[in-house]
């Protein structure tokens, strides 16, 4: 059986075609095409603005610039996500703050954030983890009690929508990713919505050097004059990439509902394994579904015999299974060890980080693929 991934891009004759007719134009990097994706992005996701970036990494850290988060601020974060949420707010000089998860969704729990809160305290980076959305409602309050900024990183989630509203215009700012394995791609590339003019305008000229003007516009205006106003950098979007973004978000929604049904058809399989149990959905948010990530009861799987996650894991991976783990606690990676954090932080997430594993979740994935994924847990799990 050859590999399944854990996840992968949906590329069409349609996407190869926008891509090269962008190839064939006067633009190759800021043209038409970045405006239009930003329009249509902004226009799906029900916000105003939309800045397109040439990461989502690029995008957290326009973000955390946006929010004029500085050296002496800290800024309340999840340790259960990829380091560039983090890192983001070291960029800027500042200290990202832990603050645990809830062990059924890996979602921050709210009830610990004000704890964490001090007069330094200069905003929220929260994740939507494997593609379900956090408590937004309650976020916002909290941000507006302390007058923080909430901005959303919501790399998994595009698509997903908490009390029916849609994730990317829940928060202050709401960070997207288009790397490959996302719901949708332009190669690399990242977006960042906002209602907020004045944040859209200073993230623009964050991604262009800090300049106040682009060279399509000084081309427009028959002028040579800009101003570098801020510290900015070289983070743009190019308009290949646009072109393929703006050509793969027409089938965002396709891809999100097949997600949606593999998601409901391992979740139906695996409620009669009793070792492995889905994370837990909240009745009022509708996942996106970017990672289907399951706990293993080690202990209901053996009695006599120490298995660990390390096990399980090599197993399914000579099966076949593309499974991966879906994160180690940000704080444990050596930099961040050696910035002084310790083990121990977030108890939690600690824990789950041992029993967790990312199954194959992609559009692409056939009834079969998911059957044999079900299959080869079943036969790894029960011996
Ligand atoms: C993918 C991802 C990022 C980074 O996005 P890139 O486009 O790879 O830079 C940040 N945060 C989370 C939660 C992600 O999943």
């Amino acid at each position: 059986m050859s590999a399944i991934p854990y996840g992968r891009q949906w590329v069409t004759e349609e996407d190869v075609k926008a891509v090269s007719d962008v190839l064939r134009f006067d633009w190759l990097t800021t043209g038409p095409k970045v405006e239009e994706f930003e329009e249509a992005f902004a226009a799906k996701v029900g916000s105003r603005y939309a800045v397109a970036l040439s990461s989502g990494t690029a995008a957290l850290h326009a973000a955390a610039f946006a929010a004029r988060i500085g050296p002496e601020d800290e800024v309340i974060t999840t340790p259960m996500t990829f380091a560039a949420t983090a890192n983001c707010v070291l960029y800027q000089g500042a200290r990202p703050v832990f603050s645990d998860v809830e062990p059924e969704t890996l979602l921050i729990d709210v009830s610990e954030i004000e704890e964490k809160i001090t007069p330094k305290t200069k905003a929220i980076v929260a994740v939507d983890y494997a593609g379900q959305p956090c408590d937004y409602d309650e976020l916002k309050n909290i941000a507006k009690r302390h007058n923080l900024t909430l901005i959303a990183d919501a790399c998994h989630a595009l698509g997903a929508t908490y009390k029916g509203r849609s994730v990317g215009a829940l928060a202050d700012m709401t960070v997207f990713s288009f790397h490959p394995v996302k719901h949708i791609t332009t190669g690399e590339g990242g977006m960042v919505t906002t209602d907020d003019p004045e944040l859209a305008k200073v993230m623009r000229i964050f991604r262009n050097h800090g300049i106040t003007s682009d060279h399509r516009e000084r081309e427009r205006c028959g002028s040579w004059f800009y101003e570098m106003v801020d510290l900015g950098y070289n983070y743009r979007l190019p308009d290949i990439n646009c072109a393929l973004g703006l050509s793969q978000l027409k089938r965002l929604d396709q891809n999100v509902s097949r997600r949606r049904e593999l998601a409901a058809f391992y979740n139906e399989a695996f409620s009669r394994i009793e070792a492995v149990r889905p994370l837990t959905q909240k009745a009022d948010r509708n996942s996106a579904w970017h990672l289907y990530v399951v706990k293993l009861d080690l202990n209901k799987i053996s009695i006599d015999r120490k298995i660990d996650r390390k096990d399980i894991f090599s197993s399914l991976r000579n099966e076949g299974i593309g499974v991966n783990v879906h994160y180690i606690p940000v704080y444990w990676h050596p930099y961040y060890q050696k910035l002084g954090y310790k083990k121990g932080l977030c108890p939690v997430a600690e824990e789950a980080y041992e029993e967790i594993i990312t199954l194959p979740l992609f559009y692409a994935m056939s009834d079969n693929d998911v059957s044999n994924v079900v299959a080869a847990v079943r036969k790894v799990v029960s011996c």
